[in-house]
């Protein structure tokens, strides 16, 4: 049985290899969370029948009323709470690996080696770390507290002496394991390490941070599998630890920001007030949904700027019928997908995938930006920081140095927003003053309704 159990853990840990590859591309991501679902499944499976650990009814209780919650949670949440899911999520899996690393020391007690104290201990703090810092996330995101960055003097500092304490008691636990206590007060200092290290985080800046609490989840997870001695746990928690650490790299570097400044700089408010008051003495002409039309008929290119505010709007939909309409008409139509539009990896994607936008309309940043230079339309609705073109000559501008879509360099630019109000970033964006420009104010679903209408009377 040994040997096959280990057979089957490598099938395992192949389909999570390549299903995290697939997961790389809108295009093969269905099959890569298939495949990575099917190595879960099969994993489980073997070890409950391998390990005989519980009584099954208990096992077949737990599985019915989690894969319940689970699947009404996934059917009813909105796109624009995805960040918040997934930081749940998270929190779960630190939790699990956490209440079963605690419990094999239940059931070893004193007797285990050092090796396994270790891992234990460590799971512990990453695990307690984890939950908790990912409640916190969840409870800014859903605004149940204040998502502004909170901080308090000499916090960094705080925070040093809480991950101290807890390493110099677990290194006590490690050399006489009886003394339980020793665990006790690990997980308590966990507890306000979670607390302390997120809520000084803004709000916006949450998806960075559940990058890598998602990260931490896999370690967690990854030093339960030394406690148990279990190796497809070890190999999936370094899977994700690993992954979630390139995503949040990939993450900062596309908002140009070090994590130190994402973790320790306190930016960011709720999602970016501000008024464009600092303007007002610049010109911004409004446009109509019929005027919008009036240049598509004459255009042969048309390349579309999705960000934020789409997933805030829902307009995919009607987005995707607009799009069908312009090509009846012979324009050429692509999407330009910036890195961090929106407010978490890929948000664009999911969210026209749900629309059932073609993917092979989507394009990188890196693949499109010299294309806009010839295009007749740049349409850009509900995107801000990522067409800002502050980033690249402001010096003082949060954004600068952020790589942005040369939506600027179109020869009519359309903006859909409800206002000149500033994106995440906090600052004001001269492409609305730009006499190429032509603003449409509304609500991005109630704009495109509208020139969905026009466009088909043209
Ligand atoms: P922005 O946040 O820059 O701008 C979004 C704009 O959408 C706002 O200016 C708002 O203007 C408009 N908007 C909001 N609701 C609606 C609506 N119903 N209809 C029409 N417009 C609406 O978004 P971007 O996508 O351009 O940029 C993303 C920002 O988020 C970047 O700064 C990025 O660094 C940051 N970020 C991204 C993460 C990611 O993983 N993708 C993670 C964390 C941060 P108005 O109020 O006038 O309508």
């Amino acid at each position: 049985m040994a040997v096959f159990t280990h057979i089957v853990y490598l099938i395992s840990a192949i389909f999570f290899i390549i299903g995290l590859k697939y997961l790389g591309s809108p295009k093969t991501a269905r099959k890569g969370n298939l495949l990575s679902m099917l190595g879960m499944l099969i994993a489980i499976v073997v070890t409950l029948l391998d390990k005989q650990i519980l009584d099954f009814t208990y096992i077949i209780a737990g599985l019915i009323v989690g894969a319940a919650i689970g699947a009404y949670a996934a059917r009813t949440v909105e796109m624009t709470a995805m960040p918040q899911m997934v930081a749940l999520f998270n929190g779960f899996g630190g939790a699990a690996s956490a209440l079963v690393a605690y419990s094999e020391y239940i059931r070893a007690g004193a007797t285990m080696s050092i090796d396994i104290s270790i891992t234990l201990v460590l799971s512990l703090l990453i695990g307690v770390v984890t939950f908790v810092g990912s409640v916190v996330a969840y409870a800014k995101l859903q605004g149940l507290i204040t998502g502004a960055p909170v901080t308090f003097p000499g916090q960094k500092f705080a925070n040093g002496v809480l991950v101290v304490a807890a390493l110099i008691l677990g290194g006590l636990f490690v050399y006489d394991p009886s003394v339980e206590t020793f665990l006790l007060v690990i997980i308590g200092l966990a507890t306000i390490l979670g607390i302390t290290f997120v809520i000084p985080i803004g709000g916006a800046d949450m998806p960075v941070v559940i990058s890598l609490l998602n990260s931490y989840s896999g370690l967690a997870a990854a030093m339960t599998g030394f406690v148990l001695s279990n190796n497809v746990l070890i190999i999936s928690g370094a899977l994700v630890g690993a992954s979630g650490i390139i995503l949040t790299k990939i993450m900062c570097k596309a908002m140009n920001r070090s994590l130190a400044n994402v973790l320790f700089g306190a930016v960011g408010t709720d999602g970016g007030g501000g008024s464009g008051a600092k303007r007002d003495k610049l010109e911004v002409t409004q446009y109509t949904a019929e005027d919008a039309a009036v240049v598509f008929e004459g255009a042969q290119s048309v390349i579309i700027v999705p960000g934020y505010g789409l997933a805030v709007a829902q307009a995919q939909h009607v987005l995707h019928e607009l799009t069908q309409l312009l090509m009846k008409k012979g324009i050429q139509v692509r999407y330009a997908i910036h890195p961090v539009a929106g407010r978490m990896p890929g948000h664009m994607n999911v969210l026209l995938a749900e629309a059932n936008v073609p993917y092979d309309m989507l394009y990188e940043m890196d693949q499109i930006n010299d294309e806009f230079q010839n295009t007749d339309v740049a349409l850009v609705i509900g995107a801000n920081d990522v067409i800002n073109p502050a980033a690249r000559s402001q010096k003082d501008s949060p954004l600068y140095g952020m790589p942005i879509l040369n939506a600027d360099k179109a020869r009519t630019i359309m903006i859909i927003k409800r206002s000149l109000s500033p994106g995440f970033a906090g600052v004001d964006n001269d492409l609305f003053y730009d006499p190429k420009t032509m603003m449409l104010f509304g609500d991005a679903k109630d704009m495109l309704t509208e020139l969905v209408k026009e466009v088909k009377e043209l």
